[in-house]
């Protein structure tokens, strides 16, 4: 199967650090629209059958976190309206505002992030067949050997890893 519809990536410029963003099913690689750096081309054989992940699109790399495509912004801005409105609504507001923010959490779809290369993975299926964000795994990318959780489990430890849960490895 090819790269489902309306799924798109995002990631860090090379060149400024600025974030690009290009749908996951172009076959040229990403140019940065602040900079003009091209960016890593995107390897479609990174999607399974059913269309979900096995890899990172731009750097192959197997080990990513989920986030939720919370929109940050709506939920101050539910906290903001409730707050000025509880005056007038003894205070149902509050409750009707935390209900609202609380409910968003099942709705908003997930994202995956590689722990690697941070490129953001949107609208595609499966992403619950990862874990969410784990520091140590996070660590032991940014650090490697040198990272608290290797220092600490010592040669021999089998690190933690963000690995799909399913993948037989
Ligand atoms: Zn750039
Ligand atoms: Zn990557």
């Amino acid at each position: 199967m090819s790269v489902p519809a309306r799924t798109w990536i995002e990631g860090a410029c090379t060149g400024c650090e600025r974030f690009w963003r290009c749908p996951a099913e172009d076959a040229e690689a990403p140019v940065c629209s602040s900079c003009g750096a091209a960016g890593p081309e995107l390897s479609p054989g990174a999607v399974l059958a059913d269309g979900s992940l096995a890899a990172c699109m731009a750097c192959g790399h197997d080990e990513m976190y989920w986030a939720r495509d919370f929109p940050r912004r709506f939920g101050i801005a539910v906290v903001v309206v409730a707050a000025a409105l509880a005056p007038f609504t003894w205070y149902l507001s509050l409750a009707a505002g935390a209900v609202v923010d609380a409910s968003l959490v099942f709705f908003v779809r997930k994202r995956l992030h590689c722990y690697r290369c941070a490129a953001v993975h949107h609208g595609f299926p499966g992403a619950g067949h990862w874990r969410a964000f784990d520091l140590e795994v996070a660590d032991l990318h940014r650090f490697g050997a040198k990272s608290a959780v290797a220092q600490t489990l010592g040669a021999g430890h089998a690190p933690r890893h963000g690995r799909r849960l399913d993948s037989a490895r």
